[in-house]
Parts: C-alpha cells; sequence; structure tokens
C-alpha cells in the first residue's frame, strides 16, 4: 500500500526498471504480449543471421526483461509483423536484401507510412565498407549501425540493451503525452457538464479511461453540516456519482455502502486528505477550497505505474478547480432556478419549463394558470414580514402536495405562482377548493387565503414568456372585478391591453408636444343662473383630430403616474385663464379642478398647490379642488392632515360623483369640506319618476344638515332645474346651460351670459 501525498513522490520506492515493469503491464493489457518481454525484431534474408543473433542474445535478460524474437526474412514479411505486433522494442534490420537499399526503404515505411515511431531500429550490413548516408540516420531516427561482424554477444548485448532503454523512454513520454492530452480533453468535458451529478460521472469515466480499465467506482462528496448552535460541524459523506457495478449507491451516505474496503478507503482519503493507491484499488482525493471535498474510488486491476500515479496527481488537482467552478455553477444555477423560501422552482426555471413543453407540439389541452395572493401587502405589514413568508411557505406546500405530482408549480415574483397543467385540471372550479382550508401558521395560527387568478391557453402562446403574460393580464383583469375572482385570457384582452399599451404611448406623446388643452364648463346659480364659475376639464384631441375622452385616458395617465404632470399643468393653465378673467373683471369667478387620487397622495402636492395659486396671485377662496369619494373615504390620516393642510390655504373641497360610492358618510362630519356635487346619474332621473330623484333629494338635504353646498352636475332640461331647485339645491352645471368650451371662448358666453 502506498499513501501519497499531493507533491507525490514516488522513485525512492521503486528503481527505476520496477517502473518500466510497471509501465509495461497497462501496455500488455492493450496487446496481451506477456508481462516482463520486450520483443526484438530480426529482418534479414540470411537465415544465419537470425540463428547467429538469437544464439547470442539466448537467455539474456535486458534491464530484467526476457526477451522474445520475431524473425522476418524479407521487408514484406517485416511489415507484416508490425503491423500484427504493436509493441516491438527493437528492430535489428539487414540493409541490403532483395535489393541494395530495401532495408532503407523499409525503416522509411515503418516511420513514414506505418507511423511507428517508438520502436527502435539497429541497422545490419554485411559489407563493411558501406555505410547508410547520415542523413537517413537522422530522418529516420535510427538508433545505432553496425557490421554484421561486429555482432558478437557482447556488443550485440549493449547495442540492444542501449535500444531497450531508449525504447522504453520513449514509451513512458508518450504514455504521459497521451495521458496528458486525456486530461487536458477530460477537464474540457467535465467544465461543459452541467450540475455537480454530471460532473462527478465525468471523473469516473476520465480517470478509468486515463488508467485503460472499465468504469467502475464512485464519486463522493463530504458536506460539512453546521449543527444547530452553527459552530461544530460534522461531515457528512454522501455518493454523488457511481458507475459500474456500483451504479445504484448514488445519493446514499457512505455508511450504507456494504464494502467495507471503499468505505475504508474513501473515509481515510477523505480524513488524511490525500491520494491512496493501493492494490487494485485507488481511492483519489479532490480538494475544495469550501472545505467540501470530494473523493472518488476507483477499481483498476494493477498496481498502477509512476506514470499513471504521476497523471492521476496531475488529474486531481486539475479538477479540484474544476470542481470548485462546477459547485458555484450549480450553486448560480440552483440560485437562478430554485426558490429558496419556499423551495419551489423560479420564474425562469417556469418559463424554461413552458418554453420545452411548447418545442414537444403538444400544446393544446395545456393551460398555464397565476395564483396571486389578495392583499399580501396588507398582511405583510400588518403581522410582518415573517408571517408572510409563512403564508407563502404554506401556499406553495398546499400547490405542491395537491398537484404536484400532476403539474408542474413555480413561484413566479413575491406573491405569485404559477402552475403548468392539463387545462381540465388548471381551472378556477378544480383550483378554488385547495384554498377552501385556512393555513396553518407556525402551527397554531389559522390564515384564511383569498387569491384571484388568472389563466392562459398554451394553444394561444409562442414562448413561455408569452404564457405568463397573458395569464398575467388575466389576473389583473380578475383583479379589477374584486378580491377572490378569476379570468381566462383571450384574444379579446390582449387586442384591448395593446390598445391601451398604444393609447398610453399617444398620450405621453401628446403631452410632450403640447397637444393636450382645458375645456371650462361654466357653473351657475341653479336659481338666478347667475356664473359663478367654471370647472376645469381636460382635452386630449389625437394625431387625426379626434377627441378622446377623459374618462379613457386619466386612468391611464393615473396608471402611469402620468396624471401628475398632467395635473400639475392643468392646475397652472386653468389659474392662468382664471387670472385673466379676473384682469378682465370678473374677479369674484371661481375656478374648480378635478384631482386624481394619485395626484393627492404625491408628498408635495400641497406645496405645489399653493405655489400655483401665489404664481397666479389669486385668491385661494377662488380656487377649488374636486375630490372623488374614493379619495375622501381613505381612513389614512395623511388625507385627512393634507385636507386640512389645503383648507389652511384657503382653497375650497368639492366631493366630485357625490353618491356613486359612499358606503359611510362618517368622514363628511369629519373633513373640511365645502361643496357636494350630485353626480350626474341621479341628476339624469330626475323628472322622470325614478329613484334619482330621491337619492338627489337625499344628498340635497344631507347637504343643508352638513351645512355644505350642494351643486347638479349634468343637467340638461329645464325641467330638472326646476325641481333641483324645487328640492333646495343651490347650484348647478351642465349642458342646458353650457358645454365645456375652450379659453378664448369664455369671454364671449360671460359677456352673453352674465
Ligand atoms: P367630472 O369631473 O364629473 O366632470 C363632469 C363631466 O360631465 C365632464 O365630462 C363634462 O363634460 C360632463 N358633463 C357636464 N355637463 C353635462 C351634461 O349636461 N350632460 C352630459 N352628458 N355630460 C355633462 P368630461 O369632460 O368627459 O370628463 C369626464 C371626467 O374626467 C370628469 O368627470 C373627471 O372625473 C375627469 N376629468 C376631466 N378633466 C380632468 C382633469 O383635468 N383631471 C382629472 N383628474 N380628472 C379629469
Ligand atoms: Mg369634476
Ligand atoms: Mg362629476
Amino acid at each position: 500500500m502506498l499513501a501519497l501525498s499531493n507533491g507525490m513522490h514516488l522513485s525512492a520506492m521503486h528503481s527505476e526498471d520496477e517502473l518500466l515493469t510497471f509501465l509495461d503491464e497497462r501496455e500488455s493489457q492493450l496487446s496481451a504480449v506477456a508481462i516482463h518481454k520486450r520483443q526484438i525484431l530480426i529482418v534479414d534474408d540470411d537465415e544465419d543471421v537470425h540463428q547467429a543473433t538469437t544464439f547470442a542474445l539466448q537467455g539474456l535478460e535486458i534491464l530484467h526483461h526476457p526477451l522474445e524474437f520475431l524473425h522476418a526474412y524479407s521487408a514484406a514479411e517485416a511489415e507484416t509483423i508490425l503491423l500484427r505486433e504493436q509493441n516491438i522494442a527493437v528492430i535489428l534490420l539487414d540493409v541490403v536484401m532483395e535489393s541494395e537499399d530495401a532495408g532503407l526503404r523499409l525503416v522509411e515505411r515503418i516511420r513514414h507510412d506505418l507511423r511507428q515511431t517508438n520502436p527502435r531500429i539497429i541497422l545490419r550490413t554485411g559489407q563493411p565498407g558501406y555505410a547508410p548516408e547520415l542523413s537517413a540516420v537522422r530522418d529516420y531516427d535510427i538508433n545505432d549501425y553496425k557490421t554484421k561482424n561486429e555482432l558478437t554477444r557482447t556488443r550485440l548485448y549493449t547495442s540492444v540493451t542501449a535500444a531497450i532503454r531508449s525504447y522504453d523512454q520513449i514509451c513512458k513520454l508518450d504514455a504521459s503525452r497521451k495521458g496528458l492530452e486525456l486530461i487536458v480533453a477530460a477537464s474540457g468535458r467535465l467544465v461543459a457538464e452541467n450540475g455537480l451529478q454530471a460532473f462527478a460521472a465525468g471523473i469516473i469515466t476520465q480517470i478509468a479511461a486515463l488508467l485503460g480499465v472499465g468504469a467502475e467506482g464512485l464519486v463522493c462528496a463530504q458536506e460539512l453540516l453546521a449543527d444547530e448552535s452553527g459552530e461544530n460541524s460534522t461531515p457528512q459523506i454522501v455518493v454523488v456519482a457511481a458507475a459500474g457495478r456500483f451504479a445504484g449507491l448514488v445519493q446514499r451516505h457512505l455508511e450504507e455502502i456494504d464494502s467495507e474496503r471503499v468505505r475504508d478507503a474513501i473515509s481515510r482519503c477523505l480524513s488524511m486528505k490525500t491520494n491512496l493507491i493501493e492494490n487494485q484499488a485507488v481511492a483519489l482525493f479532490f480538494p475544495a477550497r469550501s472545505g467540501n471535498h470530494f473523493a472518488a474510488f476507483i477499481d483498476s486491476p494493477e498496481l498502477l505505474s509512476e506514470i499513471d500515479q504521476h497523471l492521476l496527481q496531475v488529474f486531481c488537482s486539475n479538477i479540484a478547480v474544476c470542481a470548485e467552478n462546477t459547485r458555484l455553477l450549480s450553486r448560480l444555477h440552483d440560485q437562478a432556478y430554485l426558490d429558496r423560501l419556499v423551495k419551489l422552482p423560479t420564474r425562469t426555471a417556469f418559463i424554461e419549463a413552458i418554453d420545452q413543453h411548447l418545442s414537444t407540439g403538444t400544446t393544446s389541452g395545456y393551460t398555464v394558470g397565476l395564483i396571486d395572493i389578495d392583499q399580501f401587502a396588507e398582511t405583510n405589514e400588518a403581522f410582518g414580514h415573517g408571517y408572510g413568508d409563512a403564508v407563502l411557505r404554506g401556499l406553495a406546500q398546499r400547490l405542491d402536495e395537491n398537484l404536484g405530482e400532476s403539474c408542474r408549480i413555480a413561484r413566479i415574483s413575491g406573491d405569485t405562482f404559477g402552475i403548468l397543467g392539463l387545462s381540465w385540471a388548471i381551472r378556477p372550479e378544480k383550483l378554488r377548493p385547495l384554498f377552501a382550508e385556512p393555513l396553518t401558521i407556525d402551527d397554531e395560527v389559522h390564515h384564511q387565503l383569498s387569491v384571484s387568478m388568472g389563466f392562459a391557453n398554451l394553444a394561444d402562446v409562442r414562448s413561455g414568456n408569452d404564457a405568463i403574460k397573458n395569464a398575467s393580464l388575466a389576473v389583473k383583469l380578475a383583479r379589477t372585478m374584486g378580491p377572490g375572482r378569476d379570468a381566462v385570457y383571450t384574444q379579446e384582452i390582449g387586442q384591448e391591453t395593446r390598445e391601451r399599451t398604444h393609447l398610453l404611448h399617444s398620450l405621453h406623446a401628446a403631452f410632450q408636444h403640447e397637444r393636450l388643452f382645458v375645456a371650462f364648463q361654466p357653473q351657475l346659480d341653479l336659481n338666478t343662473r347667475k356664473p359663478l364659475g367654471f370647472e376645469a376639464l381636460m382635452r386630449w384631441r389625437d394625431d387625426k383630430g379626434d377627441f378622446i375622452p377623459p374618462d379613457r385616458f386619466i386612468p391611464l395617465a393615473e396608471q402611469s403616474g402620468l396624471i401628475n404632470g398632467m395635473g400639475r399643468w392643468v392646475l397652472r393653465s386653468s389659474l392662468r385663464t382664471l387670472r385673466r378673467l379676473h384682469d378682465a373683471g370678473w374677479s369674484s369667478l371661481r375656478m374648480a379642478i378635478n384631482v386624481s387620487v394619485v395626484q393627492f397622495q404625491a408628498d408635495d402636492f400641497v406645496e405645489d398647490v399653493a405655489q400655483a395659486i401665489a404664481e397666479c396671485e389669486l385668491p385661494p377662496a377662488l380656487v377649488e379642488l374636486e375630490i372623488t369619494e374614493s379619495v375622501a373615504m381613505n381612513n389614512a390620516a395623511d388625507v385627512e392632515n393634507k385636507l386640512h393642510a389645503l383648507k389652511a390655504l384657503g382653497v375650497t373641497i368639492a366631493i366630485d360623483d357625490f353618491g356613486t360610492g359612499f358606503s359611510s358618510l362618517s368622514y363628511l362630519d369629519r373633513l373640511p369640506i365645502d361643496r357636494l356635487k350630485i353626480d350626474r346619474s341621479f341628476v339624469n332621473n330626475v323628472g322622470n319618476g325614478a329613484d334619482g330623484a330621491r337619492i338627489a333629494e337625499m344628498i340635497i338635504s344631507l347637504g343643508h344638515k352638513l351645512d355644505l353646498t350642494i351643486i347638479a352636475e349634468g343637467i340638461e332640461t329645464e325641467e330638472q332645474r326646476v325641481m333641483l331647485a324645487e328640492l333646495g339645491c343651490h347650484e348647478a352645471q351642465g349642458f342646458l346651460f353650457a358645454r365645456p368650451m375652450a379659453a378664448e371662448a369664455i369671454g364671449q358666453w360671460l359677456h352673453d351670459n352674465a
């Protein structure tokens, strides 16, 4: 047995001759030549020379090798033997045979055509005066040149010994060159392997190829597992790859291997951090910087030669670097493909899985579903992130347990999960029941889940990315219907989305190129028809000259954040118009400006209003901000603070579209509000006997009780005006009086109507 450190030095333990013997063993496996023997080929047309040579060298061992003689009587015969025998060490070659230079031509054949460069050649000639050209000696790598009468036993022995020594050295170099080539090729191949397992399997194959033995062996990885305290670590040794009769052992722990010999070799190899080269087996150590080393066990039938040992050493240190890289790669791979929190594939992995599925061509009948937890951000905020994580893990587990067998499941983003499976299984009726039972958080808390779902059929898509996009659109659509809803992607949804995207681009451009403008609709005293002011209404005329209604483009602007810039611009633009009106003598008129929720939420909103008013030097009391009930009803302290701050500036506040969305009226008492605008839908119904009149009546009396001014918007008929006046409504706005008009038209209108 032999234990070798990394900087292995073997020469002390074997004589050079023994090493050559080992080398031969390897060669012999390939050629079936008896171990130790050195073959000498005698090529001569003279039988006497054959006999004399064999006799002279009979029974001798050269460098401890017995000799074996092969006989050829012509160049052609010699060639046949050379083609058959691959391990001839020395050729004793007669120069002059059937022709003057038959021997030299045979040499050329051997070196050039047969490409046999290892056999050593000793030329012999009967004529003492004849010597081959020096160039031939050099070009054909001829070892020696002798006249036949020089072939005494001693001279022959010396000459053949030198040739065999030289042959052995050439073989040794040749073997290590081949081995190094193998290592270089192996590293290349191993690096290309994806993942540790394939890499480890590759190691076995490569070592086996290097040693010229069958792939019988295994590779173990040693993981240092920290205990609960995180301080002490115990090594755990697991088989990561195995071949041949060991094949069944992958993923087993070292202790489970039933061969004591293997267990012992691997654990000694890992604990001594060294290669063990023993009778019939090698255990190789692959160090890794992380401390999680590898060990490979390979059955090798013979004791290894020094060359093989050297090669293994080079292999190990070379491969250790590759292993490190591979570990790194697989860690990166894991990070990209496996979600650590919920232990499910990631979005990337999911998209690849869909792509792969699409590439098989069976797309119809398959659906991608997205499951999105409702109000997850609020849950996180209310109960903490640890709780949120537990909810995600719980849902992941629920999905995995119920669908893991038949579907692909992944975590797509924060609180969204993806499922790929057969369409009959991936639909709301089948999935909803999975969320009926609450999740159990930390073994005690029951958490009832509400999820929104979106579905996309694979028949409609060309890529995994598309599938997720479509399903996300469906989720978005489901969300608009409230929590706990679902929707299926359709071509129409896709079309609508594309249109909206297009529209948003155009809106951006229109705003940037100042193609938006503001129209103004008068607000009047309902009884006297005296103009009190105007409401500013944004207008967009597109490239083709068509008007796009604000109901369509404002929600888009809100979703994209564009509304902030637009709102700032409307504010200034309309206050400047008001400034001009005041300058023209209409100094009691007010201006009402619509404020979107998004604008209201901006940190600098109050400041901006103050600044705009100051810029135009207007009395703040003549600036009114219209907010919707959704703004007012938002309980956040922030809203209340902002409203009070605005009030402190001196501006007035109106609740727009009043009556359309209220669920609670308590805010009316709490917030500093001046005016209620009765929504057009109720005004419409005034006079046609429907409930609308009653609601308008209720709003008006509520306003009276709370001391608020009431303005009715959308008045189109004189009848509506009269009835609203009778109900006690104070102010009016509507087509009956005037349509929204361009700034330039205001002067004339005031002139005609004031
Ligand atoms: P709104 O604030 O309730 O504005 C009143 C809407 O009713 C205006 O529609 C106006 O043209 C329309 N209207 C007025 N009188 C009548 C009538 O007698 N009959 C009918 N059928 N309609 C009448 P418009 O201009 O299309 O605006 C729609 C909505 O867009 C506005 O409703 C408001 O919510 C929003 N909006 C308009 N401009 C702006 C703006 O600058 N900023 C913000 N945030 N929203 C705006
Ligand atoms: Mg309004
Ligand atoms: Mg309104």
